[in-house]
């Protein structure tokens, strides 16, 4: 049976029309393979009435007093009226279909709530309807845990259902739908003229999720590449191609992708960047700060460790708590709040001479410090300031004219 997983994203269910456009490619699946199962987000963003924001919203009054196991039922209701609506509508046009919670499709977690982690998929529900003729739709973003508690997984976790999917049913394709063109060359709400890419290699696109391109989540492309399922990211508003991403040797089309350096640039805001000096009297320093952050779970980025001291970055919300803690080890760490890290990212990257050197020439031409660089063989970040950072992302996507072809 060649089956395909089509996610649709919260803005791809909105509104009316939006639904029926996504109807419209459920169609088009249904005559291309032998069973369709369809994952859904909760409708909308926030404001709209069951968008999961707005559903965090309702209990927003009441700070932090629900305890997490309910607030992931709370959660959960985003995506199952979803899931009822879309069915009612298939099922209006004459195509038999059936609603399964995630918990129902097989998912099955760990019990962190807000962030559970898939352990297994058992997706005997899924097949026995798929035999039926039925298409399946499955409330993204939720599993069960072994004692039937429903979790959540993480914010974006919709497209994790639908990759976690394409792999338990060994899918032909994971289409993600959403309400852009595909993986841009960068943020469209920072870069007007940022270009769909036809295609991507799950690695490239790993690097932009985890640094910021919101796109698709980064534990979806880990699951699809590891089941070498190929993604397809494309809008719910048109019939354009998308973009392919997969394995680069099973894309005959990417020969050309490789020619290019860089690919894609991505952004995260919202770190401060933490200095630590080392002085004579305190010679574990390095061991000292990280267990100390290690065991007050705040999470280090960017770190950088020299005899003369260390530096990293956390999140601005964990910086009060991190210097308060520096300083009852005695350091008196220097915090820069208000940062930015910048990715440059392309599988074609390593090893080619200059890349950095135009990064730096890009950056100076507008007057923009580099606070910190790392480099890997597919990525260099930059930490800059925050408020320039729109003004770097548009000066490093003409730097490497990413939206040309
Ligand atoms: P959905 O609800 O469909 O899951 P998301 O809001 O999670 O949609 O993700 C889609 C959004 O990701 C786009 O509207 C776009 O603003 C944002 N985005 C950020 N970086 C990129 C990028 N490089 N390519 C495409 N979209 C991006
Ligand atoms: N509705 C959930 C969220 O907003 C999951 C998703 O959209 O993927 O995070
Ligand atoms: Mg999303």
């Amino acid at each position: 049976m060649r089956i395909i997983v089509q996610k649709f994203g919260g803005t791809s269910l909105s509104t009316k029309q939006a639904r029926n456009q996504a109807v419209q490619h459920i169609k088009r699946a249904r005559q291309e393979y032998d069973a369709v199962v369809v994952v859904v987000s909760a409708m909308g963003r926030n404001g709209d009435p069951y968008a999961t924001d707005s559903l965090l919203q309702i209990i927003h009054e009441n700070g932090d007093s629900l305890p997490s196991r309910e607030r992931d039922l709370l959660l959960s209701c985003g995506e199952i009226i979803s899931a009822a609506v879309l069915c009612s509508i298939l099922r209006a046009e004459g195509i038999p279909s059936t609603v399964l919670t995630g918990g129902q499709a097989g998912i099955r977690t760990d019990a962190r709530f807000g962030d559970a982690r898939i352990m297994k998929v058992i997706p005997a529900r899924i097949t026995a309807s798929l035999k039926c003729g039925e298409v399946v739709i499955v409330t993204g973003f939720q599993g069960s845990t072994a004692d039937g508690e429903i979790t959540t997984l993480g914010r974006g976790g919709s497209d994790t259902t639908a990759a976690a999917l394409g792999a338990a049913l060994q899918a032909s394709l994971v289409e993600i739908y959403t309400d852009v063109d595909g993986i841009l060359t960068a943020d469209p709400r920072i870069i007007q003229d940022a270009r769909p890419l036809p295609a991507i290699s799950y690695h490239e696109v790993c690097q932009m999720a985890n640094y910021g391109a919101k796109v698709i989540h980064p534990r979806a492309v880990e699951i699809a590449m590891h089941a070498r399922i190929p993604l397809r990211i494309r809008s719910t508003f048109s019939f354009s191609e998308g973009t392919w991403v997969m394995d680069p040797a099973l894309l005959p089309q990417y020969e050309r992708v490789s020619d290019r350096h860089v690919t894609a640039i991505a952004h995260t805001q919202g770190l401060t960047q933490v200095q630590v000096s080392a002085e004579s009297h305190q010679p574990d320093l390095q061991v000292q700060v990280f267990q100390a952050m290690a065991k007050a779970g705040i999470s280090v980025d960017f770190i950088n460790v020299n005899p003369s001291g260390v530096v990293y970055t956390v999140r601005d919300s964990e910086a009060l708590r991190a210097k308060t803690i520096l300083e009852e080890l005695g350091y008196a760490p220097e915090l820069n709040p208000g940062c930015a890290k910048v990715a440059v990212i392309g599988g074609g990257i390593n090893g080619v001479p200059g890349i950095m050197s135009k990064i730096v020439s890009a950056l100076a031409a507008h007057h923009i410090s580099i606070l910190q660089s790392a480099d890997s063989n597919t990525t260099i970040w930059v930490l800059i300031h925050q408020d320039e950072m729109e003004l770097a992302l548009r000066a490093l996507h003409d730097q490497f004219a990413l939206s040309e072809r």
